[in-house]
């Protein structure tokens, strides 16, 4: 045997672990569940109407509506909304594929716009820009946790005959712009309880706000089939429902979520500091905070300059080090949109963003000593330092 001691293996820090947080909370959360359990109500149980209450409290909205899934939650709004063959929806390129495929869905037809470099978030004047007769919706989309310049896309739906705005706030529960709420500031807003977002159940989940009393009761109608009462279909709708074990775990989890988001705004300051003071801001560009905006970082997206975003990605891999792309190709170039005729080059800032952006692990529970490994990793990348690892 050879006596010579083999290093101590690197510490593994995984892009996100979301036993940490169920696991501090599992003795409520098993209690809530056996109730469910033990009543029988799976479907639109008590702990549904309580969670929409708390939802649409905590949002800052009239009504909340659950649903099976943020991607429903979009599907539904744009039903809602009589959207159809014909109509345009102008939706952001650079983000979850969802929010085109629900356009998609329905038969009417994405319309992408580009970003603004700095917040990764719609660019408004790309709005005007792409904005027709035939525009009936937009879906701004509030990526990584920060709202999209709602102001300034307001001022062109009002221009533009009071077009209906469905915020995709399914990566920004509880962000904030001027003071509102994400989900507050559209016709409807779409929420997504999958687990990896801030808010995130057993399994899928979402749901709807709006201020809107007629359109929160089509919306009920719309989720449940199209049927009220039961049998007597008043639209073709969707059987798209929050269980009552997802809202009965939800529940649980949405009096600590102010905690966590402010936990994850602990890591981006970390991130952003330890960035400038180990001089990697030329390489490492931090995603900055615009201005009236509060942030919930659901993800933490640095841009990686000169080119060596994948091989950086490859160095913190070799490292058991987790970190992500989102998103590697943005919508407009997918194989399936092909048919809308969109050509590479059309989106430049979109594209752009795409073969430079890198999450990292920003997730609450993450300890000082992890983000520690995940920053000297970074530095050791920049500075050429530390080879490949053992
Ligand atoms: C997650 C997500 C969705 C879809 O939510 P699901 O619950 O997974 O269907 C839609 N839009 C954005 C921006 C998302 O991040």
């Amino acid at each position: 045997m050879s006596s010579v001691k083999t290093p101590a293996a690197p510490t593994a820090v995984p892009m996100l672990d979301v036993t940490r947080e169920n696991k501090r909370l599992q003795g409520q959360i098993d209690a809530a569940m056996a109730e469910v359990t033990k009543s029988g109500a799976f479907v639109h149980g008590p702990a549904c109407a309580k969670f929409e209450e708390a939802m649409a409290k905590y949002c800052g909205t009239e009504h909340a509506v659950g649903c099976a899934s943020g991607s429903d939650a979009l599907l539904l709004s744009l039903l809602a909304l009589g959207v159809g063959p014909g109509d345009e929806v102008i939706v952001p390129s650079f983000t979850f594929f969802a929010t085109a495929s629900a356009v998609w869905r329905i038969g009417a037809k994405p319309v992408f716009a580009d970003i603004r470099p700095d917040t990764f978030n719609l660019d408004p004047a790309d709005v005007m820009y792409k904005l027709t007769t035939a525009t009936k919706a937009i879906i701004p989309v509030h990526l990584f946790g920060q709202c999209a310049q709602m102001d300034e896309i307001g001022q062109i739906v009002t221009a533009a005959r009071g077009i209906p705005i469905i915020e995709d706030a399914c990566q920004a529960i509880g962000a904030e712009y001027q003071g509102r709420r994400a989900g507050s500031m559209g016709t409807t807003g779409a929420f997504s309880f999958y687990p990896t977002k801030n808010l995130g159940g057993f399994g899928d989940g979402g749901l709807i706000t709006t201020g809107d009393g007629d359109l929160a009761g089509k919306l009920r109608v719309l989720r449940d089939h199209g049927q009220q009462p039961r049998y007597y279909h008043h639209f073709v709708g969707l059987n798209s429902r929050l269980d009552t074990i997802q809202a009965a775990v939800l529940n649980v989890k949405l009096p600590k979520l102010a905690d966590w988001a402010a936990s994850r705004a602990r890591h981006a300051e970390r991130y952003e500091t330890e960035f400038a003071q180990r001089g990697l801001s030329e390489v490492v560009v931090a995603p900055p905070v615009a201005d009236g905006c509060h942030h919930v970082w659901n993800q933490y997206t640095v841009r990686i300059m000169e080119g060596r975003r994948d091989a950086l990605q490859k160095y913190l891999a070799d490292r058991k080090i987790g970190s992500a792309i989102y998103y590697p190709v943005p919508l407009h170039l997918q194989k399936c949109f092909a048919a809308l005729g969109c050509e590479q080059g059309s989106l430049p800032v979109t594209e752009q963003a795409c073969g430079e952006v890198l999450s990292l692990p920003v997730y609450p529970e993450m300890t000082a000593a992890e983000q520690e490994v995940v920053v000297d990793a970074i530095a050791d990348f920049c500075h050429g330092r530390g080879r490949a690892a053992a």
